[in-house]
């Protein structure tokens, strides 16, 4: 299928960026969310972004003027017709992807095939709200999307081959490197990375290593671009608490037990960079 405007589901953090990524490549795209206001700061954010690309000479003012030219934003789903390929990129909420993926799949053209970003929902689940199961799939960006080289394509029980091919083409053509998972619990970059992490946490509590250690270890040892503490800070530590607690419900293994020290610091309100203290002060 030849895919010339996508559509988004959302505006927020991913929704434009994927809008970014998509608009500089040269498809159209359609990015819808609740509210005016939501629309107007997700169009904003891309404004901004490309202007400090051009600031550092990584693209020219001609195709930052047509990148955002090539954005319609919206806060009606009618709009997302115009699109052979749609992204839900909302707000990780089962019941709200649900409802969202009912309403747009009684829109869409039976062809058009829909992607989740979802981080940590079982896409096989959510293709089968759908009437469109084979034409369902996760497409996992990574977040600041226009910089992050990777997309995770996550295939369910049901995705087709031909669904699989079409969005792993219009990954390529996004400039981006795909890799293929299947369906199951963080997929496999977050199932790795997050168990890691709570690792370093556990290397803490013991009384291994002082952070800074242990992240200097990572770095200098592993070619890590940033140590697993300082990492966890900017993720949150109330987000890597709540993977975690996911994997050992899903898989039933205690060796994805959350590490003590970790709940601890939620518990304390230490969330990290967002709160102005994690593992380290901000
Ligand atoms: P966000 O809160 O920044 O943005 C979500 C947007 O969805 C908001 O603008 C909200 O108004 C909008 N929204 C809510 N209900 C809607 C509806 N019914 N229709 C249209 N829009 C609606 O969240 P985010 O960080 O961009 O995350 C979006 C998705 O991407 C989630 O599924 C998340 O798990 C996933 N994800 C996030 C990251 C990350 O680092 N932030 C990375 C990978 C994947």
């Amino acid at each position: 299928m030849n895919i010339t405007t996508v559509g988004i589901i959302g505006a927020g953090t991913m929704g434009n960026g994927i809008a970014q990524a998509c608009a500089v490549a040269g498809l159209h795209v359609v990015m819808v969310d609740i509210s005016d206001a939501a629309v107007a700061r997700g169009l904003s954010t891309v404004a901004g972004s490309l202007e400090r690309l051009l600031k550092k000479d990584k693209i020219s003012a001609a195709d930052r003027d047509a990148a955002l030219a090539r954005i319609h934003g919206s806060t009606s789903y009618d709009e997302l017709k115009a699109a052979q390929l749609v992204i839900e990129a909302a707000t990780e909420n089962f019941e709200l992807k649900v409802k969202i993926l009912r309403q747009v799949d009684a829109l869409l053209a039976p062809e058009v095939i829909i992607a989740s970003n979802t981080s940590s929902i079982s896409i096989t689940q959510l293709a089968a709200v759908t009437g469109r199961p084979d034409r369902f799939i996760g497409m996992h960006f990574f977040n600041p999307v226009p910089m992050m080289a990777l997309v995770e394509i996550i295939r369910g029980l049901q995705t087709s081959d031909a669904t699989h091919e079409a969005v792993q083409a219009m990954a390529l053509a996004l400039g981006k490197t795909p890799i293929t998972v299947k369906n199951a619990p963080g997929f496999a970059v977050n199932r790795i990375l997050v168990p890691m992490i709570n690792e370093a946490f556990f290397v803490l509590a013991e009384g291994l290593a002082t952070p800074e250690d242990i992240d200097a270890g990572m770095k200098l040892g592993c070619n890590h671009p940033i140590g697993p503490l300082a990492l966890a800070d900017m993720i949150g530590l109330d987000v890597c608490l709540a993977v975690m607690e996911v994997y050992l419900r899903e898989f039933g293994d205690s060796k994805y037990r959350p590490c003590p020290l970790l709940k601890e610091m939620v518990a304390a309100g230490r969330l990290g960079r967002k709160t102005g203290r994690g593992v380290y002060s901000y």
